[in-house]
């Protein structure tokens, strides 16, 4: 059953995303080389802790860090470590923020030094195809509609969605329906209506888009080792289009961060 927010809710996650969007952003500031992403997960613990709010992660099943940090193969999920991160690692930084009882949801790739043709060539794609996605994200569309948005945009550039991971709805509970592949066909899937808020992320590799399970019963890898990219926004679809609730802006600095 697909949950829907009433503008007063709306205007609750969209207060969880301004703080969410400020984490995030700050986070991408700080992946440089030398930097852990346990010393990450200590910086979202610390700022979220100073305005009031909650990492929606933490403890969820079990998860003992305030944000998932996966690098370079490792698609998302990973537990923050204490390994300095190295010039031309690429690493997804995912965050769940809760406030007053609401989640939202987002994530952003970026790049720890100059990114290599390929790193860059993944990270473009993937965030236009999240924009492309949201675009989609309007009273009468369908959810097949999000996943083709992301499917043409990226594998028109031979890079390839992972299929076996898919965004979700969101709201009192950080995962609620309904599912949200990266692929589909136009005008199949749920219609799209006012009030539905969806965490859509497009997970994509520059090889195959097989997935395996790291030893610690979290991680998710590329089987093949390819680079993973992940970028994720929480939306709201109102009367008047898509609404993103998490507003995190990557400067070309930053998805450079030397
Ligand atoms: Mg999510």
């Amino acid at each position: 059953m697909i949950v829907k927010k009433s503008p007063e809710e709306i205007e609750q996650m969209a207060a969880a995303g301004k703080i969410h969007a400020r984490a995030l952003n700050m986070l991408a500031g700080k992946a440089r080389a030398g930097v852990s992403t346990l010393d990450l997960d200590a910086a979202a613990a610390r700022f979220l802790r100073s305005q009031g709010a909650d990492a929606s992660f933490l403890g969820y099943r079990g998860f003992p860090g305030s944000i998932c940090a996966s690098p370079n193969s490792m698609i998302v999920h990973g537990i923050p470590g204490p390994e300095p991160l190295k010039r031309g690692d690429l690493l997804s930084i995912d965050l769940g923020v809760t406030l007053n009882g609401w989640v939202v949801d987002g994530a952003v790739t970026v790049a720890v030094g100059p990114a290599t043709a390929i790193a860059d060539k993944l990270l473009s794609a993937t965030r236009d195809a999240l924009t492309d996605a949201v675009e989609q994200c309007r009273v009468g569309n369908h959810l097949g509609d999000i996943g083709h948005a992301v499917q043409s945009r990226v594998e028109k550039q031979g890079l390839a969605v992972v299929k076996a991971l898919v965004g979700h709805g969101v709201g009192r509970s950080m995962h609620e329906d309904p599912q949200i592949a990266n692929y589909g066909d136009p005008g199949t899937g749920v219609e799209l209506a006012e009030g539905m808020v969806l965490a859509i992320e497009p997970m994509i590799t520059t090889g195959s888009d097989d997935i395996r399970m790291g030893d610690d019963g979290w991680a998710v890898f590329t089987v093949d080792g390819s680079l993973a990219a992940h970028f994720e926004h929480t939306v709201a679809i109102t009367a008047e289009g898509p609404r993103i609730l998490t507003p995190w802006h990557l400067e070309d600095s930053e998805r450079r961060a030397a």
